[in-house]
């Protein structure tokens, strides 16, 4: 046994509440080394006869990564406190495993078990119920629709007339996307995620000039709350963007440290090395990477916390929105998202934060600051497998899984899923224009766990690459949208919503990758029924047994409809190149 692979700690990933009553523990192993781990568990003042009384469960193998396998086991402890221990076992030896080592046989001492002191219940990582549900859609306002054409920017060009390029404009705004509602419903989304709509210079608008106003190009307070009312009517939620990492240069306080230097009552609310302040050839102050356009906020010094919070609360009190999306979350201090939390919160409870962070972010979802972070690492893997085919599909599985163990199970549930944004090239660039791989690639992502969000126009098949390619005026000719790929994506949201199982219900496992080496297969269960998601990843068609014992039951394929008695013991699913089946059994 390789004990030096082993690693457990009681925090985290590792051991955490997944609800107030249950703690997950879970334990990493070398991969196909172990095969048996029992936890051994107590409340640790609980004594029989002079010892400590402990129980044991076998842990359930729950994954395995290029080099780890991981198990867990679900325990409900009886006075909220818990003290563990592990015995593995690899078919020749067995040891045991506690907070002070390795042993042969399990400790009697109780103090060299580890301790998850107390499940408190606001130590609970709790997202709100709602956003497991929500299927998101990216709306980029400048480019979405121009519901009003008397707010476009001086000089903005005819929609769909010109490429985009850092600097043109279109003339997109609020009344744009209320006009086009009905087409947000048909599509089936129920959550809009907005990139920023604060007063601006760029098209982009995340160099903001005013946080406490609407850039005026996308129409006024009175038309946001028209539009927010408007979604709320159809039950879809509304997440604006906060970009508190950095203002824009024409921010005032930024202004006013350029104007009068060391004497700016601003001086403080920026990260300035030396005085003048000077943009060239580097800027001497902090900045979003070295962009002098992005100054860094000091979101240490208590005047701009203040104001910060102040337009955190403001958006939510006076417009009811549903959810923050923290851009650059990860360069701003850990304290002030915690203040930040508190603030949302209190107003209103049920309010999604959700961090820009590309990398393990684990620091950041304690429960203490965001309720998701976007899952870039699950969009580098579906786009390595189904669009680049730079891994063999035993790869992806193994990176999902390793992605999946990253995190509690209660904070994969909402973690925000995409394949793509206005950062990214569009899908169908990524596929090399390949729409049956964009096809696939948008049927992972609307039957795995998560929250899955589209970016806009994505689902008719628009193209682009990346920033300011990826970010065209919306194609609103339905003779120029793909009117396939929007059914497609129309029918899996449909499959999505009705059936709770495939979203965020029951238990997901990987099927083995051995069992097919072009096949992506895994199934979603609540011990009653199963839902097996089954994707050919290669240009042949291919053969797949079912590994289950299937006879005498009804299988309904979820896309089709169709429903079929299963009459022999051996399944074969037969799929044609870059083809999927979704089975209910
Ligand atoms: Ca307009």
């Amino acid at each position: 046994m390789q004990i030096e692979a082993i690693y457990h700690r009681p925090k985290d990933n590792y051991a955490y509440a997944c609800t107030k009553d249950d703690l997950h523990i879970r334990i990493r192993t070398k991969k196909n080394d172990v095969t048996r781990v029992t936890l051994l568990f107590g409340d640790p003042y609980q004594w029989e006869d002079g010892k400590w009384a402990y129980k044991s469960t076998p842990m359930t193998l729950t994954g395995t990564d290029s080099l780890f396998d991981y198990w867990i086991a679900e325990i409900t402890p009886e006075f909220k406190r818990l003290r563990y221990g592990f015995v593995l076992n690899d078919d020749t030896i067995e040891t045991f495993f506690g907070e002070k080592g390795f042993s042969q046989e399990p400790s009697s001492d109780v103090a060299d078990y580890f301790c998850f002191p107390f499940l408190n219940t606001a130590d609970v990582f709790l997202a709100p119920q709602w956003v497991k549900n929500t299927i998101w859609y990216q709306i980029f306002p400048e480019r979405f629709a121009n519901g009003d054409s008397s707010n476009d920017p001086d000089g903005s060009l005819a929609w769909g007339s010109n490429e985009p390029t850092p600097n043109n404009f279109f003339g997109g705004d609020l009344e744009g996307v209320i006009e086009n509602i009905s087409y947000l419903k048909d599509l089936g989304v129920n959550g809009i995620y907005f990139t920023p709509i604060f007063k601006a210079f760029s098209n982009h608008k995340y160099d903001t000039i005013d946080y406490l106003e609407l850039d005026p190009a996308f129409g006024d307070k009175e038309t946001f709350k028209r539009l927010i009312k408007t979604c709320h009517d159809h039950d879809i939620k509304v997440m604006l963007d906060a970009v508190f990492n950095h203002s824009g240069f024409y921010f005032p306080p930024f202004q006013d440290v350029l104007e009068h230097g060391q004497n700016s009552k601003y001086k403080d609310w920026f990260h300035i090395h030396d005085f003048p302040l000077k943009t060239e050839p580097a800027p001497n102050y902090d900045t979003f990477a070295f962009t002098p356009f992005m100054p860094k906020l000091n979101t240490e010094n208590n005047e701009v916390k203040e104001y910060l919070l102040t337009v955190a609360r403001y958006w939510v009190e006076e417009f009811d929105i549903d959810g923050w999306r923290l851009d650059v979350a990860n360069e701003i201090d850990h304290q002030f998202w915690r203040e930040f939390r508190q603030v949302v919160k209190t107003i209103k409870p049920d309010l999604y934060i959700l961090g820009e962070i590309w990398h393990d972010s684990m620091p950041w979802l304690r429960g203490d600051q965001f309720d998701a972070v976007m899952n870039y690492p699950f969009t580098t893997n579906l786009l390595n497998l189904f669009a680049k085919q730079s891994i063999s599909s035993k790869q992806f599985v193994e990176n999902m899984t390793n992605v999946l163990h990253m995190y509690p199970k209660n904070i994969n549930d909402t973690a925000f899923n995409l394949v793509g944004s206005h950062d990214t090239p569009r899908v169908l660039n990524e596929c090399n224009q390949d729409e049956n791989r964009a096809r696939l690639i948008f049927t992972f992502l609307l039957t795995f766990i998560g929250t899955p969000c589209i970016y806009y126009g994505d689902e008719i098949g628009m193209s682009g690459g990346q920033d300011p390619g990826c970010r065209k005026c919306m194609e609103w000719d339905v003779k120029k949208q793909n009117k396939d790929l929007f059914t497609h994506i129309q029918t899996l949201i449909s499959i999505r919503k009705k059936e709770p199982l495939l979203a965020n219900e029951g238990t997901l496992s990987f099927l083995p990758p051995e069992l097919h080496s072009n096949c992506v297969a895994f199934t979603k269960s609540d011990g009653k029924q199963t839902i097996l998601v089954l994707l050919n990843s290669s240009e042949q068609d291919i053969n797949y047994t079912l590994p289950f014992n299937l006879k005498g039951k009804t299988i309904k394929n979820l896309f089709t409809s169709k429903e079929f008695a299963a009459d022999i013991d051996e399944i074969d699913v037969k799929l044609k190149p870059l083809d999927f089946t979704i089975l209910k059994f």
